[in-house]
C-alpha cells in the first residue's frame, strides 16, 4: 500500500469546490458558507474525517454551527453524492475523493486507507460492472487490522 499524503493539491481543491458549486447550482441547491465549509473541510484532504472530525474543524470558523447541523449537511452531500461515506456504521467517515478507489477499513482504530486501481489494469469483477453502466464509484471495503494496530 502506497503512503499518502494527508493534504491535497491547492490546484486539487479549487477544483472540488468549482465541481462541488457547480453541482450545487444544477440541483438549485443554494451555496450557503456553511454548506460550502462542511465539504470543504473534507475535500481538502486524504483523511476521511468523521462527523465529530468535520464539526471541529467548521467550529474553529463558524461558532454558531451545530454537531447536528455537520451531521445533517454531510448527509445530504452524501445522498447528492458530492461526498461519499466510508467506514462502518458506528464509525462513520467521509470522503470528498470522488474518484473511483477502494477502502481498507481498520476494525480496531477506524482507520480509513485509499485504495487506487489502475485503470487499465482492474479486477475482472469491475470489468463486468462497467458492461451494465458507467461506473462513478466503488464502495469496494477490505477489512482487518492496521499496521498500527496490529500487535508489533
Ligand atoms: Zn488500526
Ligand atoms: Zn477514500
Amino acid at each position: 500500500m502506497q503512503t499518502q499524503s494527508i493534504t491535497i493539491s491547492p490546484d486539487e481543491l479549487s477544483q472540488r469546490l468549482a465541481f462541488f458549486e457547480e453541482e450545487c447550482r444544477r440541483r438549485g441547491l443554494r451555496v450557503t458558507e456553511q454548506r460550502r465549509e462542511i465539504f470543504k473541510t473534507v475535500a481538502s484532504s486524504h483523511s476521511h474525517p468523521s462527523a465529530e472530525d468535520v464539526f471541529a474543524v467548521v467550529r474553529e470558523k463558524m461558532a454558531n454551527v451545530s454537531l447536528d447541523t455537520v451531521y445533517r449537511t454531510l448527509a445530504s452531500l452524501a445522498d447528492m453524492e458530492l461526498i461519499l461515506r466510508v467506514g462502518t456504521a458506528y464509525k462513520e467517515r467521509f470522503d470528498g475523493d470522488l474518484r473511483p478507489h477502494a477502502h481498507f477499513i481498520c476494525s480496531k482504530c477506524g482507520e480509513v486507507y485509499d485504495i487506487f486501481y489502475d485503470k487499465k489494469n482492474m479486477m475482472l469483477p469491475l470489468r463486468e460492472a462497467f458492461s451494465f453502466g458507467d461506473v462513478r464509484q466503488i464502495c469496494l471495503q477490505y477489512k482487518g487490522s492496521c499496521k498500527k494496530c496490529m500487535p508489533h
